[in-house]
Parts: structure tokens; C-alpha cells; sequence
């Protein structure tokens, strides 16, 4: 079952990198596994999958350790300063970093590590009230004040689109968020590039492809629906 549901996800970015010239290595799919058992991270790993996507810090923690050190972890949710510790030696990106005060901690850990840590600037792009991730007019602001921190490196902007039926009523926000990565990439800034666009989640992830995202995050799509209970909200 997640064989095919697989196979059928990765025929869809093969199309959609088709469809606008791409490389399919140019796009990384992200297999977003949160609230799934490590059985079926295994089984998607099995069939080649590298990247796993986790919204929470302690279920990346105790993911990380059952399974093999070759996967790359991706943290795709909302992120708390106190908890950066526990992941900042584990994750390859973190998609979420919305705040000038995470940066900091971010650093300070990174620091401690010996290491640089990859991040994107999550946009609101479409300002919705219940999601998290700056303002699209504040996100080159953050990026200027990030620049000067050594130990984290801006590699690119995510956002989470609206949850719409119809895939193309994102395609303005997907052509928003790629307008924005050419904006700040021009003003050449210290440890900041944009050549990460992480947009496009199972309901438009062909759609995102299309409009430029290079990393797509696809939950449903390859794992099956969510059941959230109470303790698991
Ligand atoms: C859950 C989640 C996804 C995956 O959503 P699906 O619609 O199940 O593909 C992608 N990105 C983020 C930030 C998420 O929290």
C-alpha cells in the first residue's frame, strides 16, 4: 500500500518536473511522517527514501534513534527556542525559522556543536491568522538580521499554502513565495542564498513543482490520512 501510494507520488513530481523542465534531482520529495509509526518510516525508507519530514522536536528524537543514521531529518514545524536543543544535531534543515530570537538560539546551539545549521525563513504567504511564519513584507528584514549570525545559514524561504480543493487557487502564492527568493537572493547577503524553495504539500505539491519549488512535503499523499487522538493533538 504505501509502495504504490509512493510510486504514484513520485510519478506525479517526475510529470510535474516535466511539465516546467526540471531535473527530477532538482526537486527533493520529503516524506512528512509525523504521527506515523517507525514501521512505515521504515517501509517508505526501504523503497530509497532519504528525506522525513517531523513537526515535532520530540518525535524527531525518538524517530532518530530507531532508525538508520543515513536518513535525513527535516524539521517542517513550528519550533520553541527550549527545544532546539534536542534537534540541532540531528536535523539536515530547519524549514521553520520564523523569529529573529530562534535564530539566536539556534545559533548559540549550533555553536556548541561546531556546526552551521541550515534554515529556511517560513513566510506566511497567504497571512492567515492560524498559521505560523513572518509576513512576506518582513521576511527580507529577518534575513538581514540572520546574516550576521555565523552559525546558522539561510538557505531559502518555506511556507505552508492555504488548504484549498483546488491546487491552482495556490499557484498565485507559490509564484509569491519564488518572487520573494529572487528579491532577497539579489541583495547578496552574507550567509544567506536562495536556492531552497520548500513549498507544496500533497494537495499541490504538482502545482508548487511547477512554479519552482525544489523541496515538496508530502504526508498524506504517500502515508495515508492522520488520525490525531487526544493525546496526539
Ligand atoms: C503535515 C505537514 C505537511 C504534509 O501535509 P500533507 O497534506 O499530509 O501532505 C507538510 N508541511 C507541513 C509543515 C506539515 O505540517
Amino acid at each position: 500500500m504505501l509502495k504504490e501510494n509512493l510510486a504514484k507520488v513520485e510519478e506525479n513530481v517526475r510529470t510535474a518536473c516535466k511539465v516546467c523542465g526540471k531535473e527530477r534531482e532538482e526537486v527533493t520529495l520529503i516524506a512528512v511522517s509525523k504521527t506515523k509509526p517507525v514501521s512505515m518510516l521504515q517501509e517508505i525508507y526501504e523503497q530509497g527514501v532519504r528525506d522525513f519530514g517531523e513537526n515535532k522536536a520530540q518525535e524527531i528524537c525518538e524517530k532518530y534513534d530507531k532508525l538508520p543514521s543515513d536518513i535525513r531529518w527535516h524539521m517542517i514545524g513550528h519550533l520553541q527556542r527550549n527545544k532546539v536543543k534536542s534537534i540541532i544535531d540531528k536535523v539536515c534543515l530547519i524549514h521553520s525559522l520564523d523569529s529573529y530570537r530562534l535564530a539566536e538560539e539556534i545559533n548559540i546551539q549550533a555553536k556548541k556543536h561546531n556546526l552551521v545549521m541550515p534554515v529556511l525563513v517560513q513566510v506566511n504567504i497567504a497571512n492567515e491568522d492560524t498559521k505560523f511564519g513572518v509576513r512576506p513584507e518582513d521576511a527580507m528584514l529577518l534575513a538581514q538580521e540572520v546574516s550576521h549570525l555565523n552559525n546558522i545559514k539561510i538557505r531559502g524561504l518555506m511556507t505552508v499554502a492555504p488548504f484549498v480543493d483546488d491546487p491552482q487557487d495556490n499557484r498565485k502564492y507559490f509564484q509569491q513565495l519564488k518572487k520573494l527568493a529572487v528579491d532577497i537572493a539579489c541583495k547578496n547577503m552574507d550567509n544567506v542564498s536562495m536556492e531552497i524553495l520548500s513549498m507544496g504539500m500533497t494537495g499541490d505539491y504538482m502545482t508548487a513543482i511547477e512554479e519552482g519549488a525544489t523541496m515538496v512535503r508530502v504526508g498524506t499523499g504517500i502515508f495515508g490520512e492522520r488520525y490525531y487522538g487526544k493525546n496526539n493533538q
